[in-house]
């Protein structure tokens, strides 16, 4: 994406700024280990700081390296989670602790592909791992540096699309500096939560502002796009392809009549639902999760808009599966049975 300036003069008014502004007292910024940021990256995620800081103290003064986590009971980490919602995450960081405990000698993987590999570590938090942890050049792009990014470069449309979050990774793997990692994360981070904030942006305080292609046409918070509203001629929805830890999908037959009547489907959630919180309450924890690329389906009233998502589960809830009309699917050795259109779309292309 074109910048007037140099990669590094983005970086570089990003840093000063931060070293005047930043915030540099947060429970989390000291003795600095990759088991405090990935326990704070992880109560950060939709949690504002102020809510996350009693808890994060806490659960350090219970928990205070990777292995008293791994060891405890889950009934007790969920029970200091208690009030911080999303409980699918607290499930994920007890299961990542055992894992890294177990499998990985207690010592966190120190390459954002290996740490991405860990259940509840996205790709984004990886990298907040290794940029403030390990000191490495990696860049993070969680709702904060998507507002900033998308706004410095007037990027259009939503970025839970994944054309509009493939752009943002791009600039930010393009202003990403190759030294004080740390520092640029956390300044990214607080430029998007303390100036570039959702409704009331202060322009005039911000080191971008000079090259802010959103302030310069007037109306920064036109960015970024708005998840797409439904109307009467096009629907949209997510559909889930939940993938069990050996590769299945999970597929539910649809009711007798209406839309694909008795045949083959996904699960379907509404554009807000969360997907993992629905994977978690239905299935099992979910490991990771990604957006695929949108698909349209033509029908004779309206046009549905589906975005897939496909989630993988770490383990599975015990008893699931175990109703009527609900089955894995081995892509690889398929059922027959009716599959809606977009469904076998989606699962054989
Ligand atoms: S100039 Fe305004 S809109 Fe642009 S990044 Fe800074 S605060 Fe955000």
């Amino acid at each position: 994406m074109p910048t007037s300036r140099t990669t590094d003069d983005f970086a570089q008014r990003v840093l000063a700024w931060y070293d005047e502004h930043g915030r540099k007292s947060l429970p989390w910024q000291h003795k600095i280990n990759a088991y405090r940021v990935w326990v704070s990256e992880i109560m950060l995620q939709q949690t504002q700081v102020d809510t996350v800081i009693p808890y994060f103290t806490r659960f350090m003064a219970r928990f205070p390296n990777v292995k008293q986590l791994a060891e405890a009971d889950i009934d007790e980490v969920l029970h200091l989670w208690t009030g911080l919602g999303y409980y699918a995450r607290a499930r994920n960081l007890h299961a990542c602790a055992q894992r890294v405990a177990f499998e990985h000698g207690g010592r966190f993987p120190r390459t954002r592909d290996a740490l991405n590999a860990l259940p509840g570590i996205g790709r984004s938090t990886a990298a907040a791992i290794c940029s403030i942890a390990f000191e490495q050049p990696e860049s993070i792009l969680d709702g904060n540096v998507k507002r900033v990014l998308a706004r410095y470069h007037a990027i259009d449309g939503w970025p839970g699309t994944k054309t509009v979050e493939q752009a943002l990774w791009t600039v930010a793997e393009a202003h990403q500096p190759q030294s004080r990692c740390r520092d640029y994360t956390q300044a990214m981070m607080d430029l998007g939560a303390t100036l570039c904030t959702r409704s009331k942006p202060a322009c005039p305080l911000c080191p971008l502002q000079s090259d802010c292609r959103a302030q310069s046409e007037g109306q920064p918070t036109l960015y970024p796009g708005k998840k797409p509203r439904k109307d009467k001629p096009t629907k949209h929805c997510q559909m889930l392809l939940i993938y069990s830890p050996n590769g299945e999908i999970a597929l539910h037959q649809r009711p007798p009549s209406g839309i694909w009547g008795g045949l083959w489907s996904l699960p379907e959630l509404a554009l807000d639902d969360d997907p993992e919180h629905y994977a978690d309450q239905h299935y099992g924890p979910v490991s990771h999760q990604e957006a695929l690329p949108e698909i349209k389906h033509v029908f004779s009233h309206y046009t549905l808009m589906i975005q897939p998502i496909a989630v993988h589960l770490s383990t599975l809830h015990p008893k699931i599966m175990e109703k009527p009309g609900a089955l894995w699917y081995n892509p690889h050795f398929p059922h027959e049975l009716g599959l809606a259109a977009p469904v076998k779309k989606l699962i054989h292309g």
